[in-house]
């Protein structure tokens, strides 16, 4: 069995990989029933993350900085800010956002235009 630490990264990792994925390929121009499904999964993800301290810690970040929900542009940038606060507690680095939606390709070409929330 793995060391607990080296789990819990892979956990962190795996779950801000799908994340962002999750943001980047969010409609540009979401509807009002989109943006409610985005933020109750933001905020579902924050209550069932299977590590207690990382969910209890980041719903009160999400309280701080709630989801945005606005576009695409918006929600994906959230992220990854949101994900930058999240480091700047673990002392790593701080993720440059400008690309941020080039750097989350789902490999699923069009088929966001048959995503139906
Ligand atoms: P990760 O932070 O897992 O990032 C994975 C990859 O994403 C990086 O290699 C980089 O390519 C990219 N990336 C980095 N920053 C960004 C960004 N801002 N935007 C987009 N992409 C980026 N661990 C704890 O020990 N304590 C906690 O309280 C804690 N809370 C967490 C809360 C949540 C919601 C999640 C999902 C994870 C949490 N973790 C916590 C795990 C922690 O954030 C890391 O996932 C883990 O430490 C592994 O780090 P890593 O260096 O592999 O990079």
């Amino acid at each position: 069995k793995m060391a607990n630490e080296t789990l819990k990264a892979q956990l962190g990792n795996s779950a801000w990989h799908l994340l962002h994925t999750v943001l980047a390929r969010f409609p540009e121009e979401p509807s009002a029933s989109e943006k409610s499904t985005l933020k109750q999964f933001v905020h579902l993800f924050a209550q069932v993350y299977p590590c207690g301290d990382c969910a209890r810690h980041f719903q009160k970040l999400l309280k701080k900085y709630p989801p945005q929900v606005g576009s695409r542009k918006t929600a994906a940038i959230w992220g990854c800010h949101i994900h930058n606060k999240v480091n700047e507690r673990l002392n790593k680095d701080e993720y440059d956002c400008t690309k941020i939606l080039e750097d989350y390709d789902c490999g699923c070409g069009d088929d966001e235009k048959k995503t139906d929330f």
